[in-house]
């Protein structure tokens, strides 16, 4: 595993597809999801200067995180997340939820938030391609869970995620990314707001997400093979 060749190719196939679409690589930011590995190579990541870090389970991605909890590393939770969890997630650090996708939980993580005295970010996940094994609401619900999320005091909504379908040919999921920025755009139009991020592109599809806007690329299986 040669972890920093790994992060400099990402970081230079960013650039490229920032390039080709006319866009800052400032814009992008990696989050480094680290659900496979270990303390030491989180450690290594860190020394490279990677600062974001993102978990799909509350206690094992706690546990691989805590020791850089005084760092100015942000914690992100890109998994489903329960709603008897959010408690522990929030205490846990992570500041940053992607996978909200429903009244329930929006409330819960108001509630948990305002008894710690946070206020976490969080994103709705949106299940744009429709795929029935993937979480998240369809686009059209968007607008009903995002104007639940504004009247909340303890959290503060920053923008939408997905996850697009796993395609043998990367290029087929581009119709998706730009459903996820159509969403996002429409939520802004709706509720004239603005919101900063955009969370999507894995390993198998970054370069298509970040020509269609992406501003959380969230990147495992590249990073540590
Ligand atoms: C595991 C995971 C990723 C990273 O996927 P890779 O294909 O390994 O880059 C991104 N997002 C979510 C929600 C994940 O669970």
């Amino acid at each position: 595993m040669n972890i920093a060749g790994n992060l400099a190719t990402i970081q230079s196939r960013i650039a490229d597809a920032c390039r080709r679409s006319g866009r800052n690589p400032d814009e992008v930011t990696l989050v480094a999801v680290t659900k496979t590995v270990t303390r030491a190579e989180v450690d290594e990541l860190y020394r490279l200067g990677v600062r974001d870090f993102g978990e799909n389970r509350v206690f094992d991605g706690a546990e691989r995180l805590k020791h850089l909890a005084d760092t100015d590393v942000r914690c992100h939770m890109i998994g489903h997340l329960q709603r008897n969890k959010a408690r522990e997630a929030l205490q846990a650090g992570f500041s940053c939820i992607h996978s909200v996708e429903s009244p329930k939980l929006l409330a819960v993580l108001d509630k948990e938030a305002a008894g710690l005295g946070l206020v976490p970010d969080v994103m709705l996940e949106i299940n744009v391609s429709g795929e029935e094994s993937k979480y998240g609401i369809s686009p059209d619900q968007a607008g009903k869970l995002a104007e639940q999320a504004l009247a909340l005091a303890n959290i503060r909504l920053v923008g939408v995620m997905t996850m697009a379908p796993l395609e043998a040919e990367p290029e087929q999921t581009r119709p998706v990314f730009q459903g996820l920025r159509r969403c996002k755009e429409d939520l802004e139009t709706q509720f004239s707001i603005a919101l900063p991020h955009l969370s999507m592109g894995m390993t198998n599809d970054f370069e298509i997400a970040v020509e269609e806007g992406a501003t959380l690329v969230r990147i495992g299986t590249a990073l540590f093979r």
